[in-house]
């Protein structure tokens, strides 16, 4: 069955799912929840400080209604709750009057000020709440809403839908885990904590068993030892391309092109991860490879996970390799169809040397002359099975990877067991270390005096906000936002606003804007895309920063930096200020996310949304690091038991292998 076979999906609902990710049933039923909710009913003279709370009780005074200055309505009436009346007030909910009358039962979940007796509403149910109730928060978008989202899900989860049981049976009797479906039922629809954390474990041993399994496969396969061939060129060529590059090379970045040029010249083929942090150069480890490899006689590509960073990419390899004879395309999704087609043609006949894009090209249709090396920027955000669709279009392509996830050399270890690792430890020494400050809100004033100084020298600012993407209140805090950077700003500055609900072409124009210097400041409301790189960028404000993870703050931070002008970070938080100490105190994206590990046990390496690979829906490889590894043995037990027969009984598993290796 498919998406839009289902009741109440039409086209726009659609849109919506495909928005969200979601192309089949089954990533429907997988779209988890990534919080809840908790509603329990208080009696509100149990009400501490100034905590959210639930209360149950019926209306007792006829509801008035008011027009405000800056809020658009008020409805005020009294209530009366385990013997208290109260006042309760209702913010920008017209539509209740009608709904809301003398003797209505309600629950409402708020915030209750003793002082006042007054009962301030965020959400309101039409009837009374006899037990707790937890609702999952999902990420919505602006074609669906989460009310439809939910009953899309629950509809399948109560329907015989049968819901593909993945892990093999014998695994499951063995740890005795839940039936895949009714862990899809608890995970939407808690009730309680030991059903919750068994529907938990199925879900997340499923994730990283496949995942293992396939590093697994990819692991044996690259021990098959396959096609490969020599790449060979002049040893002027380095130089040469050497020369032409305006800074001395890192010694990290050296020993990671040596590394690739033994690769290039050895019998095996390639299958390299360039590991550095932020800002630590890989880019032009990157080229220098590509380069090498036309010079060896093969064609080669380049992918980034977006349009923005592909046209980075392009743009700067251009301008630095000009003098070379090298001819360099760009193809990205809005690529027009004739220079698409042009594209296609000197590609098979072998007239583009290198081609830098986007997802554009992995379709079927961009085939290769001879292609010779893929480099996959920002890796984790491509899946497995992406990975290898580039591979695939060539004889014997040799694969270089680029990762700025600073991750533990353990964990490294586990989850890119398939391949070899080059580390560039260290960053370019014209670097000033990038400043970390923190104030609290009180001294808003003082950070943006910092930001402003920054403006006045004509540099660019980053100022981000970690919302929360899918409630109403998110266009209140944009407004938030914008409002305090008016009141703070100096004047004439110009402001583009990069919030979730944007079209990703929308968001790379206000992206392309700030890099072309039109817009001076950057507010977003998302994470900014990992790679963007403007070196006049020296200033970054943080807003909330207890909200992200040590690690993603890093990748933050590593916005700025990027020339020999002294750069600042101000982390804006009232909260848990210790925690910071670790990024004030290093600028070491390794280090960092060992101190993001030791102090919550578990990190958030990948940031807040995750993608491709690492894209665990319900997993995370370090937190549930012993699942992982359990799931490492238990498929490499299955493999050696089955590999033999092509997985026989399985077809699940027989069809990941076949995409995985048989394409070939
Ligand atoms: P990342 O490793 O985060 O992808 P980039 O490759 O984008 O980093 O490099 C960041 C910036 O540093 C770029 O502007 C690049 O031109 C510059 N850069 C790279 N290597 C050096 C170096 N050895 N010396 C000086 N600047 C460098
Ligand atoms: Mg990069």
């Amino acid at each position: 069955m498919e998406l839009k076979e289902l009741k109440g999906v039409g086209p726009k609902t659609l849109q919506g799912l495909f928005d969200l990710g979601i192309n089949s049933i089954d990533d429907l039923v997988r779209y988890y929840p990534y919080r809840y909710n908790v509603y329990k009913p208080i009696n509100i003279r149990d009400c501490i400080d100034n905590s959210t709370i639930t209360i149950i009780g019926r209306v007792v005074s006829k509801p008035s209604f008011f027009r405000g200055n800056k809020v658009k309505s008020i409805i005020r009436f009294k209530f009366e709750t385990s013997n208290n009346i109260i006042n309760v007030t209702i913010f920008n909910q017209p539509y209740l009057t009608k709904s809301l009358y003398i003797n209505k039962e309600l629950t409402l979940v708020g915030k209750y000020d003793e002082l006042t007796n007054t009962f301030t509403v965020s959400k309101i149910f039409n009837d009374v709440l006899d037990k707790t109730l937890i609702e999952g928060v999902y990420h919505s978008s602006s074609n669906i809403n989460r009310s439809s989202l939910v009953k899309l899900i629950n509809n399948i989860l109560l329907s015989d839908y049968e819901v593909n049981e993945i892990i093999p049976s014998y695994i499951n009797d063995k740890y005795e885990l839940m039936n895949t479906k009714d862990a899809l039922k608890v995970i939407h629809n808690p009730i309680d904590n030991s059903s919750y954390k068994k529907a938990l474990l199925k879900l997340k041993y499923e994730e990283l068993f496949e995942f293992m399994f396939k590093i697994n496969i990819l692991k044996i396969r690259k021990e098959l030892n396959d096609n490969f061939v020599i790449k060979d060129f002049n040893d002027d060529s380095l130089k040469r391309i050497l020369s032409l590059i305006p800074f001395e090379l890192t010694k990290g970045q050296m020993d990671a092109i040596n590394e690739i040029i033994e690769d290039f010249r050895s019998l095996r083929r390639m299958n390299r991860l360039v590991l550095g942090d932020v800002g630590s150069g890989k880019t032009i480890v990157a080229f220098i490879s590509l380069i090498l490899n036309k010079e060896s006689g093969y064609q080669g590509c380049m992918i980034a996970p977006t349009e923005v960073l592909a046209i980075q990419h392009f743009e700067n390899f251009k301008s630095l390799f000009n003098d070379l004879d090298i001819k360099v395309e760009l193809l990205t999704g809005n690529t027009s169809k004739a220079d698409k087609n042009r594209i296609n043609k000197e590609l098979l006949n072998g007239d583009i040397d290198i081609l830098i894009g986007t997802h554009a090209l992995l379709e079927d249709n961009i085939d290769f002359n001879n292609l010779g090396l893929v480099v996959t920027d920002e890796q984790h955000r491509f899946g497995v099975n992406q990975r290898n669709i580039l591979r695939n279009k060539g004889e014997a392509v040799d694969v270089l990877y680029m990762s700025a996830t600073p991750i533990p050399r353990t964990y490294a270890l586990t989850i890119y067991g398939d391949m070899d690792i080059s580390l560039i430890k260290d960053k370019p020494n014209n670097r000033k270390e990038i400043k970390t400050l923190k104030y609290t809100f009180k001294d808003l004033d003082k950070a943006f005096d910092i930001v402003n100084e920054e403006l006045n020298k004509n540099h660019q600012v980053y100022i981000v906000s970690p919302l929360i993407e899918d409630e109403e209140s998110d266009i209140n805090d944009i407004n938030n936002i914008k409002e305090l950077v008016n009141k703070y700003l100096v004047s004439n500055k110009k402001v583009g606003i990069l919030h979730g609900k944007l079209k990703n072409v929308e968001k790379d124009k206000i992206i392309n804007s700030f890099k072309e210097g039109k817009i001076d400041v950057i507010i977003s409301t998302t994470v900014i895309e990992v790679g963007v790189d403007v070196s006049n960028a020296t200033c970054i404000l943080i807003f909330n920063a207890e909200r992200f993870g040590l690690s993603t703050l890093h990748q933050l931070r590593g916005r700025v930096g990027r020339n020999s002008l002294e750069s600042k970070c101000i982390l804006l938080s009232d909260k848990n200020s210790e925690r910071f100490d670790c990024l004030v105190e290093s600028n070491d994206g390794f280090y960092i996310s060992e101190m993001d590990l030791k102090l919550r046990g578990s990190g958030d390496l990948f940031g807040i949304r995750q993608h491709g690979d690492m894209s665990f829906k319900i997993a995370n490889i370090v937190s549930d690091n012993r699942i992982l590894l359990q799931c490492k043995k238990d498929s490499e037990e299955f493999i050696k038991d089955n590999i033999d027969t092509n997985f026989s009984n399985f077809s699940y598993y027989r069809n990941i292998v076949n995409d995985l290796v048989n394409k070939d």
